[in-house]
């Protein structure tokens, strides 16, 4: 059965990882795509597989820190489908690392730009389309980091992924009355561009598999997989939740 049949669904950070592999798993469970990013060439290759899979879905190109983007995409997505159901604002950076002395107000800034402000951004102008769907689903994907641990190095996107935490908890008690689900996803260590940014050696990848209770990391599929439980209706009576999805790293000790 398709779990999103007649669903419109728009998907940020779609030209990789996370992002592609929820925008391939939500059209073959029948949502109509409005996939997003900066890369044009990896979003065109992206329809271009949904299509072949006899999924329908389009792309627009652009940056998730401008605000005329966020809008853009709303109005593709009603203009060409009619509607919106769900929002998976996915797009995100690791930004500004090292140090905390070191971190520059500009590395600070961007990377709270990228991944908090982007997501009052898209809520903003996705919730008005949301609340007319009978059940529409917000989703953010946030971080363990900052939220069950903390990791050196890492303030700047600790501080971006729990401000969306805080946000989605008020979005959630906002438009609850509505019918409007909101929540966030904690994925753990992926293997995507950004995760292997991390897991950059053997060492390092040994490293990261060992923070991780299942001493492994996830595959971009298997987060994919929970991002569809919350945009269907199998999470009907599920909002306001920071659902971790991180094999296990917040109650790892070894
Ligand atoms: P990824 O493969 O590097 O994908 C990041 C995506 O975000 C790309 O599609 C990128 O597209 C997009 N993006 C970044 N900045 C953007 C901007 N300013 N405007 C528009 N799009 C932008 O990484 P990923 O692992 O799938 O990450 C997806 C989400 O999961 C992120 O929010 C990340 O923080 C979170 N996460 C990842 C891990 C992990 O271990 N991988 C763990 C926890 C949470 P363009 O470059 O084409 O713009």
């Amino acid at each position: 059965m398709d779990r999103l049949e007649n669903k419109v669904a728009i998907i940020t950070g779609a030209s990789s990882g996370i992002g592609r592999a929820a925008a391939k798993l939500f059209a073959t469970q029948g949502a109509k795509i409005i996939a997003g990013a900066r890369r044009q060439a990896e979003l065109d290759q992206l329809i271009e597989e949904i299509r072949v899979e006899g999924g329908q879905a389009l792309a627009i190109a652009g940056d998730v820190t401008d605000e005329t983007y966020a809008k853009t995409l709303v109005e593709v997505a009603t203009g060409t489908y009619g509607r919106l159901d769900i929002a998976f604002n996915n797009a995100g950076t690791l930004g500004a690392m090292g140090d905390t002395p070191d971190i520059t107000l500009e590395g600070w800034q961007d990377t709270l730009s990228t991944n908090l402000t982007s997501a009052f951004l898209g809520a903003k102008h996705q919730i008005p389309a949301l609340l007319k769907s009978d059940n529409g689903s917000l989703i953010f994907t946030s971080t363990f980091v900052g939220h069950t641990i903390g990791m050196p190095g890492m303030a700047a996107y600790a501080a971006s992924k729990a401000g969306i935490n805080g946000m989605m908890q008020c979005l959630a008690a906002e438009f609850g009355p509505q019918g409007l689900r909101v929540n966030s996803l904690l994925p753990g260590g992926t293997d995507t561009p950004m995760g292997r940014s991390v897991a950059n050696s053997p060492e390092m990848e040994d490293f990261v598999k060992g923070l991780h209770g299942l001493k492994r990391i996830a595959e971009p599929e298997e987060i994919a997989k929970a991002a569809l439980f919350l945009a269907s209706d199998d999470a009907s009576f599920v909002t306001g939740t920071a659902m971790l999805v991180e094999g296990g790293v917040s109650i790892n000790k070894t």
